[in-house]
């Protein structure tokens, strides 16, 4: 492995399917390239920022995905070799924190995720980009804390270098391994978003819903894998590089994939953006409807929000609960392929059309989804209804009806992952009264300014973390009327 690969801006991404595949749900055969069994490494990755802390920002990387009105972000360069029966992976992983914050800053905090498991993670090393070791570093429950050789002023960077081991655990989640497929979500540790006077954003889990917030960042992701059965899952289009793939996300949330030697690729398009769904083989036909789905929904979103930024978008089968979100790729419950029937009525189709709006809210425009969940939850559950009323409006009725109505909506649409214990009650109040807050709205400011409310909002937000209070200040940029009865009746006090 040449060291420098992963600094290089490589040529076009080249696409893994062919051409013809590219317009219609197809299936098509899973490709890893040519075998080359490597022994894992060890080593930290060389780069090229000089060593002197702190350094000057680098040079973005620039990708086709990346717009150009956002500062220099945050790099990470992560290169992985799978060890797929072993569940084991060797990581070796630099980040550029650039500090974008406002404030001068003198700790960087890692939150490693694995860390709430025991001997899963196991760090090897870590370094200054200088490769001077780092020593003097805690553990604080799941955050590792670095205290900074000087301060880190704004709009300045600082490189941290490391290697670790996951042995994954063995559990239906976004992370770990069952017999069927390996998910890698919150797999590396990752500096979270900073609030200047309020300190480093970061939550512990609830028993319902996500709670990590997270900012956008430049990733460069090496997955290497000898075990040519093996077929990735990645939120971008790979290139074959050694024994694996090699993939850029920019101005990304995260970097989460999958990785099984059952999945079967569909392939389809939305325009010029790639639609890929891993299938485990079973569901192949339920797979193409939900690409139909997502190619329906996704220039639908555009249309009204604003452009989805990616060359491509993934959808992951996944053999854990409900499913999950994440940028340019998400996972859905195996149980909603295996209910697919009579569609569009069914839940497939409206999590498929769902999940997509993700892209927007969540992956452009961030919030705190354990304190604020329904900024994205509500309004990703109404674009199922926008979903419905443009492409299928015969089964709006349903939609309410089994989607909205059966549940019984209740509670505050503002209720944090932490007044909930249970799945249920938590949707009924985040996303459903959510909806129903939504509609309500709509029908009292009227279709136009409510649409234009949700473009200029995706706009603001893009690359932020929103708050309700930026929901309620651009709302009022686009209608005087009156909504304080509205609030009172669906959010317990706002500040
Ligand atoms: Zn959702």
């Amino acid at each position: 492995m040449q060291p420098a690969i992963l600094r290089r801006i490589l040529i076009p991404i080249i696409l893994l399917i062919p051409g013809s595949l590219l317009f219609a749900c197809t299936s098509m055969p899973a490709t890893n390239p040519p075998a080359q069994v490597n022994v894992p490494t060890a080593q930290i990755i060389p780069t090229n920022t000089p060593p002197s802390l702190p350094t000057r920002i680098p040079s973005p990387t620039v990708t086709p995905e990346q717009v150009e009105d956002i500062p220099p972000l945050s790099q990470y360069h992560i290169e992985v070799l799978l060890d797929y029966p072993a569940q084991r992976l060797y990581i070796d992983q630099s980040i550029v924190y650039v500090n974008n914050t406002g404030s001068a800053l003198n700790e960087l905090v890692l939150i490693v995720e694995p860390l709430r498991y025991e001997r899963v993670f196991d760090l090897q090393a870590l370094s200054w980009g200088s490769g001077a070791a780092i020593e003097n570093y805690t553990y604080n429950e799941t955050m590792l804390e670095i205290p900074l050789l000087e301060m880190l002023d704004p709009d300045t960077s600082v490189e941290i270098l490391m290697s670790y081991i996951l042995d994954l655990p063995s559990q239906q989640s976004y992370f770990g391994y069952t017999g069927r497929q390996i998910n890698l979500a919150d797999w590396y540790p990752f500096v979270p978003p900073h609030r200047p006077g309020e300190g480093w954003l970061v939550s512990e889990p609830g028993l319902v819903g996500e709670h990590l917030a997270y900012d956008v960042a430049d990733y460069e992701v090496l997955i290497r894998t000898p075990d040519l059965n093996i077929v990735l899952a990645a939120p971008a289009l790979g290139e074959p590089w050694d024994t694996g793939f090699f993939y850029r996300l920019g101005a990304a949330r995260s970097f989460v994939w999958s990785a099984s030697p059952e999945y079967v690729i569909l392939g389809s398009a939305a325009g010029e953006t790639t639609l890929l769904s891993y299938m485990l083989p079973e569901h192949r036909i339920a797979g193409e409807a939900a690409l139909q789905s997502i190619a329906q929904a996704l220039p639908l979103y555009e249309g009204l929000f604003g452009e989805y930024p990616r060359p491509s978008l993934t959808l992951v089968e996944a053999d854990f609960y409900d499913g999950l979100e994440a940028d340019g790729l998400f996972f859905l419950d195996q149980a909603y392929f295996g209910l697919y029937f009579d569609p569009p009525r069914t839940y497939l189709t409206a999590l498929a059309a769902h999940e997509t709006s993700h892209q927007w809210w969540y992956s452009q425009v961030g919030n705190d989804p354990a304190l604020e969940p329904w900024l994205d939850e509500a309004l990703a559950t109404y674009c199922e209804l926008l979903f419905y009323e443009r492409i299928y409006p015969e089964a709006v009725d349903w939609w309410w009806q089994v989607r909205v109505e059966r549940l019984t909506p209740s509670g505050w649409v503002n209720s944090s992952i932490y007044d909930h214990s249970e799945f249920d009650p938590y949707v009924a109040a985040v996303y459903l009264r959510g909806v129903t807050f939504l509609q309500e709205l709509r029908e009292l400011i009227g279709d136009n300014a409510f649409f234009d409310f949700l473009r200029d909002y995706a706009a603001q937000g893009r690359h932020r973390i929103m708050t309700a209070r930026d929901f309620f200040t651009i709302l009022a940029d686009h209608s005087q009327a009156d909504i304080s009865q509205l609030r009172s009746e669906y959010f317990s006090v706002l500040e």
